[in-house]
C-alpha cells in the first residue's frame, strides 16, 4: 500500500477499439479506491504540455460502445529525449500526480518505462489491434479488429463467389501476423502469408494456379502488411493463373468500430488490475492476460520476451 492520492491515465500510439473501456475501468476503479483520476489528452504530448483534466465517476459510461479513444492519441518522437520527458515529469509533480496508467503498444511501453525511471510510477496496459505484445495472450482491440476483418472477407466471398475471382486481402500487423492468421483461418482463406510463414511468390502463384485448374471459382489470400506490394502481386497472379485478381487493403477500417464484448471485458479487467497494481506500490510494470489469468511483468522484461510460434500455423496446413 502507499499514499498515492492522484493518478493519471493516457492513451498513446495507435488507437484500438476498447481503449475507452480501459480508461473507464481505470477511472471508476481509481475513484472507488479513493483516488483522484486525471485524463491526460493526446498521450505523451498532453503530458508534456500539461493537458489534462480530472475525470468523474461514470463519465466514460457513454463512451462504452465507441472505438477510438476519448482521450485522443498522438505520437511524440521527441519523448525519447530526457529533457522533453522532464517537462512532463515536472508537470505531473506540480499537479501532485504520482502514478499513471499508459494504454498503448510497445512504443508507449518504452515511454512508460522511461518515465518510471524518472520517478513517475507507470503501469502499462496493452492496447493495440496487432496483438504484438508478447507479455499478454491478447491485446485490447485485437478481437474487434479480427471480427471487422472477418466480416470484410466474408463480404468479399459473397460477391466473388458469384464470379471466378481471386482476392488478395492485406491486413494490419507489421511485426506480428496474428490478425492475418486468425482472420485467414476464420474465413477459410486458401493461402495465409505473414512474417512468420515467409513469402515465396512462385509457390503462392503455383498454388493459386493449381486451384484454378481444379475448378475453384474463388480463391482468397490473406497477407499481412509490409510483406509485398499486393497491387503488383495481384497483376502477376492474374496473368499467371487466369483468375481476375483484386488487391484489397483493409487498412484503417480494421482500427475502427464498436469494441467487441471480448475486448470490453478484457479492457475492464485490465483497467481494474492496473489500479490494483498502483495501490500495491508496483511501478514500471505492464498488465497481461496469460492462460486466462491477469498477470504483470517488468516492462523491459516484457519488451524482450520472444514470441513463440503460434500453434495455429500448424492448423492452417491441415485445412488447405
Ligand atoms: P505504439 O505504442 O502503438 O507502439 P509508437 O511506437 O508510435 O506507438 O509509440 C508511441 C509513443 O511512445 C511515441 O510517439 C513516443 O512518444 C513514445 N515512445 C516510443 N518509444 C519510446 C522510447 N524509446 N522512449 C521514450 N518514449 C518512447
Amino acid at each position: 500500500m502507499n499514499n498515492i492520492k492522484k493518478i493519471g491515465v493516457l492513451t498513446s500510439g495507435g488507437d484500438a477499439p476498447g481503449m475507452n473501456m480501459a480508461i473507464r475501468a481505470v477511472v471508476n476503479a481509481g475513484i472507488n479506491a479513493g483516488l483522484e483520476v486525471y485524463g491526460i489528452y493526446e498521450g505523451y504530448k498532453g503530458l508534456v504540455e500539461g493537458n489534462y483534466k480530472k475525470l468523474t465517476m461514470g463519465e466514460l459510461n457513454e463512451k462504452i460502445p465507441y472505438g477510438g479513444t476519448t482521450l485522443y492519441s498522438a505520437r511524440l518522437p521527441e519523448f525519447i529525449d530526457i529533457e522533453v520527458r522532464q517537462k512532463g515529469v515536472d508537470n505531473l509533480k506540480k499537479a501532485g500526480i504520482e502514478a499513471i496508467v499508459v494504454i498503448g503498444g510497445d512504443g508507449s511501453y518504452r515511454g512508460a518505462k522511461a518515465l518510471s525511471n524518472m520517478g513517475i510510477k507507470c503501469i502499462g496496459i496493452p492496447g493495440t489491434i496487432d496483438n504484438d505484445i508478447v507479455s499478454t495472450d491478447y491485446t485490447i482491440g485485437f478481437d474487434t479488429a479480427l471480427n471487422t476483418a472477418v466480416e470484410a472477407i466474408d463480404r468479399l466471398r459473397d460477391t466473388s463467389n458469384s464470379h471466378i475471382r481471386c482476392n488478395i486481402v492485406e491486413l494490419m500487423g507489421r511485426l506480428c501476423g496474428d490478425l492475418t492468421l486468425h482472420a485467414g483461418i476464420s474465413t477459410g482463406c486458401n493461402i495465409i502469408i505473414t512474417k512468420e510463414t515467409g513469402f515465396d511468390k512462385e509457390k503462392v502463384i503455383a498454388k493459386i494456379k493449381k486451384l484454378h485448374d481444379k475448378g475453384e471459382r474463388y480463391v482468397t489470400v490473406a497477407i499481412a502488411e509490409k510483406i509485398t506490394d499486393i497491387h503488383k502481386l495481384a497483376k502477376e497472379v492474374q496473368v499467371e493463373t487466369g483468375y481476375k485478381t483484386n488487391p484489397i487493403v483493409l487498412g484503417h477500417i480494421q482500427r475502427g468500430g464498436s469494441p467487441s464484448a471480448a475486448d470490453r471485458v478484457l479492457a475492464s479487467s485490465m483497467g481494474v488490475y492496473a489500479v490494483k497494481l498502483i495501490l500495491d506500490g508496483e511501478e514500471g510494470r505492464c498488465v497481461g492476460i496469460v492462460n486466462n489469468k491477469m498477470t504483470h511483468y517488468d516492462i523491459n522484461e516484457a519488451l524482450n520476451l520472444k514470441k513463440e510460434i503460434n500453434p495455429l500455423y500448424k492448423v492452417i496446413k491441415e485445412l488447405n
